[in-house]
């Protein structure tokens, strides 16, 4: 056996259960970025959209294009990082909702769409400064948006936002703002059917920043927040086991291959789990890492280097913890080339 990252669908489908009974009436969106957050967007799509998932996040059209491919036709698409205009052709093509926080890429999507009604989701900036239009520049932008809607070129689908998520302060700043965007663009005319702020943990924690749809990346596939509790009946879907390989004087080796994304600085900071319950990692060096012993270990034993706790293992949130990160930093730096195992 090699390393490899076995994801377990049925763990994300149930997790998707817990987020969508949680928010409801509200409507569930699985953010995809980053190849579903690492663990493969073309398998987690297609069992999401199985399960009954209708809205597919990608950060940018290219995954915009794998996640509608696998998700079939009748699921909506919404990317919100798109730049060029061929690529505002190949996501009209694809039938995908884009993102608009800037005026003059609205201008680019109209004059692309050219009479198809281009759904799109305008962006206002409610203080994360990650574009979105600006407050002030609000009414010219719906304004004009409203006309490009009469003429045929766009239909604005959705108006929405994205929080930090780091103070109830800030994100309360942040709806206020928002709701005030809300109305004027009603004001202007448009009458956009979805509106969406929050990621998973506000939405989660907090009923009054779901709207109508939730944009669920980390939780979705049992990531916790740094710092979060445990999240009731939300477990991690993925584990990544790797094989011991030698065992000497100085302690077991196990051999991860590629594993090039596992932050030396862990070393001595976590421990992986085995058969005989968790071992502290005392080296991590670029293909391999050498773990406390326990008696009976042999070569060919797994090893799992973080997952659900199965075997005593950590969670990524807790390895991100150590070093002052996010779970989402550990499990997506995981290599490409570790095959990804799906039960
Ligand atoms: C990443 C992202 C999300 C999902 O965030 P999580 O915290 O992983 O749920 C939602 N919306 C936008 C715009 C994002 O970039």
């Amino acid at each position: 056996m090699s390393a490899q990252m076995i994801v377990d669908l049925g763990r994300i489908l149930s997790d998707i259960d817990v987020l969508r009974e949680r928010i409801a009436p509200a409507e569930y969106m699985l953010v995809v970025k980053n190849d579903a957050y690492g663990h493969g967007v073309d398998r987690v799509v297609a069992a999401a959209a199985a399960h009954g998932v209708r809205w597919f996040g990608a950060f940018d059209v290219p995954m915009g294009v794998r996640a509608r491919e696998a998700a079939g036709p009748d699921a909506r698409v919404f990317s919100w990082v798109t730049i060029t205009r061929p690529e505002i052709a190949v996501a009209l093509d694809a039938d995908i909702e884009l993102g608009v926080g800037d005026a003059s890429y609205l201008e680019d999507i109209a004059a692309v769409s050219a009479g198809r009604s281009a759904r799109v989701h305008i962006k206002i900036d409610t203080g994360l400064h990650r574009n979105g239009v600006r407050p002030e520049e609000w009414p010219a932008f719906v304004a004009r948006a409203a006309e490009l809607e009469a003429r045929g070129d766009i239909h604005v689908a959705g108006i929405w936002s994205h929080i930090a998520e780091t103070s109830d302060e800030d994100d309360d700043r942040s709806r206020a703002a928002f709701l005030d965007a809300i109305q004027i663009a009603e004001a202007a005319g448009l009458r956009p059917q979805v509106r969406h702020l929050a990621a998973s943990a506000a939405a989660f924690a907090r009923p009054e920043f779901r709207f109508d749809l939730v944009r669920f990346g980390a939780f979705s596939y049992g990531i916790r927040s740094t710092g979060g509790a445990d999240l009731p009946g939300i477990t991690p879907a993925a584990t990544l086991v790797a094989p011991v390989s030698a065992i000497s004087a100085s302690g077991v080796e196990v051999a991860y291959g590629y594993l090039d994304g596992l932050p030396s600085t862990l070393a001595g900071r976590m421990s992986v789990g085995t058969a005989a319950g968790p071992r502290t990692v005392r080296e991590i060096g670029p293909a391999s890492m050498l773990i406390d012993p326990w008696p009976g270990a042999a070569v060919g034993d797994e090893v799992s280097v973080f997952g659900p706790g199965t075997r005593g293992e950590s969670s990524v949130t807790t390895l991100a913890e150590a070093i002052g990160t996010v779970g989402e930093e550990i499990i997506v730096r995981v290599s490409p080339l570790i095959p990804r195992v799906y039960i």
